[in-house]
């Protein structure tokens, strides 16, 4: 028993020490402007896979993905009628595979039933890099942000807390929403500072809500991003955000490594 906690013990002193200097309340990196123009979508199209991409989901299995809280273990959310549901018990899952820089497709639908507000509406997210276990990542932010007011960083389409979205073209909930990603990985010199940092373009819906952006550093609830860690090749990831309200399904989730 002694052999198998010392891992996770390691591991836990290392997240409280990367952490260690993060201080003060959520809302303190919450900005609530400028709020992103409301711009009708072009009626949807679905974007099928090109020769080259790597099939993350295709509407039948969960073989391409595994648990986050153990990499050993297959994900375990609902697929149904060419569906991916959330399963909020499971926590969040992530692929098999590993990742550098890549274009990315994903679609995704909240229920037309959603409750709740803000935060706590519709709430998931798709993590471009996953470092780490529970939302560790850099998090593109899934929500429902139709007629839903919350801290703009932290709408659809925001990388969370860290980048506001350009514009919000987002569907109505029980509508079918995609977002096309552009991921470069942040490149770190061998003492592990950053030689270059991560970027990111983002269209959703076929609008550009992040054109090419630099990051400060991977997703933080509290507190100002920073790099405080290398990384290399790394899973991508997908969010169970514990809270109450209804969980979203995807589809048609495809990568191109470049
Ligand atoms: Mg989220």
């Amino acid at each position: 028993m002694k052999s198998a906690f010392l891992p996770t013990l390691l591991s836990l002193s290392l997240i409280s020490v990367a952490h260690a200097q993060q201080t003060g309340k959520p809302e303190d990196t919450e900005v609530y402007e400028p709020v992103p123009k409301v711009v009708t979508p072009g009626p949807y199209t679905t974007s099928a896979p090109p020769s080259d991409a790597v099939v993350l989901f295709n509407g039948k299995d969960l073989g391409e993905w595994v648990s986050v809280a153990d990499r050993k273990v297959p994900a375990k959310w609902k697929v149904a009628d060419g569906l991916l549901t959330v399963d909020k018990a499971q926590g969040n899952i992530e692929t098999r595979r590993t990742f550098t820089n890549y274009q990315l497709h994903l679609e995704w639908r909240v229920p037309a039933n959603i409750t709740g507000t803000g935060q706590v509406r519709g709430n998931s997210g798709v993590f471009l890099a996953s470092i780490g276990q529970g939302d560790l990542g850099y998090e593109l932010q899934i929500l429902d942000s139709y007629n839903n007011k919350t801290y703009v960083n932290g709408m659809a389409g925001s990388i969370y807390k860290q980048r506001i979205p350009l514009a919000n073209p987002i569907r109505k909930p029980g509508e079918w929403q995609a977002y096309d990603v552009v991921w470069t990985a942040p490149v770190f010199k061998s003492d592990g500072a950053v030689q270059s940092p991560a970027r990111v373009t983002v269209l959703f819906n076929g609008v550009v809500v992040q054109n090419n952006v630099a990051l400060d550093g991977p997703t933080q609830y509290i507190g100002k991003a920073s790099y405080q860690q290398a990384h290399g090749p790394s899973p991508i990831k997908l969010q169970a955000h514990g809270d109450k309200s209804e969980p979203l399904s995807f589809r048609n989730i495809w990568v191109r490594e470049l």
